[in-house]
């Protein structure tokens, strides 16, 4: 009888198949590696690499580690501690579920795994010897090690289709960096032939870790975008100056899981309008806290993709509140003078789910030092634009024959505002308005004491401060031009500033300026007219040789050309 054409596989056949979907180069065993050790709860992961990945992976961590059962175990396929059943398939909140990886790895390479749970109990090494899983007893560890040699040489097919080591190693630093964004709670060490690549020690604010991911500049022209009502999600995105033709460095996170939603990362581009060129992408990371129960996590062997339950309510929340950040034009801020605050994990960034953070506005980014390119520039006359009208309630829009100009008011007002301060204080021409009403201002110990001996500095600011009763200071009269102050915030600053004074320096004055130009200006989401703008206009011009503050977009006819050019 001749045997049946129709046979089950044998195990390792299976498993090289497997691998086929899973271990695409070196950096998807690197990616499920670490995977594996973030499931494992480390707080301190190690990737080495050796050759691009083709000749060594070595990913060390301190996490809970295996049994010596478990560890013979995890070499089997489906063989997997994180899901029980069908309903547990249904709410993944582990980064692993197939129990494949470790199989399919083991099946193209030489492996070898090393695993203990302390100092105290033995250690296991696991290995395949002839496609047999070979366990023993090793030294204790606190933790796993898995190295992965000489991929692909048992798959010549695969091996062909790798690229050099310097282009599979790109690959790995990408999956690896990923992974450090995804969780800034762990320290991350990346490698290559000895030498340093990334090196990522755990904070909890996301613009630490974004610093050695995107680097230092980048991430500090990143501003912050967040959603706290429906789809909670919150990030850090660039300016579009910051744009680039591929969309690799927007990271998508979703409950602690990195993907490519090609969706979302059209919802980004769109919420940034016209003002980022065609085919650019900004950089930057949305981290998302997702109902695990709204996800689909099992729908790509390598698990980098996921189907949403609402995807058209996930892209409108994104499109909002990306829109909403971009309206306020974070990126053209000024204020240079107050350090970014750190972005704490809002909503859960993590599977484990942390908890969400306090909702708040998007925070400018700091500081404007004209690094923004041709957006950001001096213009000659600034009178001479011609007026079109008011956007968003914070941009003066004009012409000047050759471009289209777009001036932030708040930061051409503040820049007006502070030469007018310094020049009427110079000459005692600050002057007072008195308040209808006068305000109670509360203030401590400290900044109550100075209200008391500070009264000449006061007056000749043009501010009538009284102390009225210990922690409150009445304000009586303020300079007229900071009618519009908020003096809750600002006596407070201005008397800490006042104690740092001992007599009139001139670089406390200048503090000073700043502080009252910075509180008594107009601000963003106020309308104004057609004559307070030119006002403000003809004004910018006698401020010439100010301290250069990024106030202006312009974008060139020509550039305007190409946004609309069919190409
Ligand atoms: P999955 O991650 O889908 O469960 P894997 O093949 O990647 O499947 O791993 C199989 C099992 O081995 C895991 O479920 C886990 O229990 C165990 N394991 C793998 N790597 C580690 C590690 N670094 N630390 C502790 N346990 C691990
Ligand atoms: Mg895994």
């Amino acid at each position: 009888m001749t045997a049946s054409p129709v046979q089950i596989l044998p195990e390792d056949v299976i498993n090289r198949i497997a691998a086929g979907e899973v271990v695409e180069r070196p950096a998807s065993v690197v990616k499920e590696l670490v995977e594996n050790s973030l499931d494992a709860k480390a707080s301190n992961i190690e990737v080495h690499i050796g050759g691009g990945g083709l000749e060594e992976i070595r990913v060390l961590d301190n996490g809970s580690g295996m049994q010596p059962n478990d560890a013979s175990r995890a070499l089997l396929r489906h063989a997997t501690s994180k899901i029980r059943n069908d309903v547990e398939l249904q709410c993944i909140k582990s980064l692993g579920f197939r129990g494949e990886a470790l199989p399919s790895i083991a099946s193209v390479s030489d492996f070898e795994l090393l695993t203990g749970q302390g100092p105290d109990v033995p250690g296991s090494q696991v290995m395949l010897e002839s496609q047999e899983v070979v366990q023993r007893e090793a030294p204790p560890r606190d933790g796993t090690l898995v190295i992965v040699r000489n991929l692909f040489s048992n798959v010549p097919a695969r091996r062909k289709f790798l690229k050099a080591p310097r282009t599979e190693f790109s690959h790995i630093l990408e999956v690896v960096r990923r992974a450090s964004l995804a969780r800034p709670d762990v320290s991350f060490l990346l490698t290559h032939d000895n030498r340093t690549m990334l090196k990522a020690r755990c904070t909890d604010d996301l613009r630490a870790r974004a610093r050695s991911v995107f680097g230092s500049a980048l991430s500090k022209r990143m501003f912050e975008v967040r959603s706290t009502d429906g789809i909670l999600f919150f990030g850090l995105l660039g300016p579009p100056s910051d744009a680039t033709t591929s969309s690799k460095k927007l990271h998508i996170l979703i409950n602690g899981r990195p993907i490519r939603d090609p969706a979302i990362i059209s919802a980004v581009r769109q919420a940034y309008g016209p003002l980022l060129e065609r085919g650019k992408t900004p950089p930057g990371i949305l981290v998302f806290d997702l109902d695990p129960g709204t996800v689909d996590v099992n729908v790509h062997p390598a698990k980098t993709e996921i189907r949403f339950s609402e995807p058209s309510t996930l892209y409108r929340n994104v499109l909002h509140a990306v829109r909403t950040a971009v309206g306020t034009s974070p990126w053209l801020s000024f204020e240079s003078d107050s350090e970014t605050r750190p972005l704490t994990a809002g909503p859960a960034a993590h599977p484990d789910g942390h908890p969400s953070g306090p909702s708040s506005t998007p925070t400018p980014y700091s500081p404007a030092t004209g690094d923004t390119k041709a957006r950001s520039m001096e213009l000659e006359h600034h009178g001479g634009l011609r007026y079109l009208g008011q956007t968003a309630k914070s941009f003066l829009v004009c012409d000047d024959g050759t471009r289209l100009v777009i001036i932030d008011q708040q930061a051409a007002h503040e820049r007006i505002l502070l030469q007018t301060i310094r020049t009427h204080h110079e000459r005692g021409m600050l002057k007072h308005q008195p308040l209808l009403f006068p305000e109670s201002v509360h203030v401590d110990s400290g900044q109550y004491e100075l209200a008391t001996t500070c009264q000449t500095e006061l007056s000749a600011l043009g501010f009538d401060v009284e102390a009225a009763a210990p922690g409150v200071v009445f304000v009586r009269a303020v300079p007229q031009l900071l009618r519009r102050a908020e003096l809750s915030q600002l006596i407070p600053e201005l008397l800490d500033i006042l104690s740092q004074t001992s007599g009139q320096q001139m670089a406390y004055n200048e503090d000073i300026y700043r502080l009252l130009a910075r509180h008594g200006c107009l601000k963003r989401g106020e309308t104004i007219g057609t004559d307070l703008a030119r006002e403000l206009l003809v004004g910018l011009d006698t401020t010439r040789g100010e301290r250069s503050v990024t106030i202006m977009a312009v974008l060139g006819y020509t550039e305007l050309d190409r946004l609309f050019s069919q190409d």
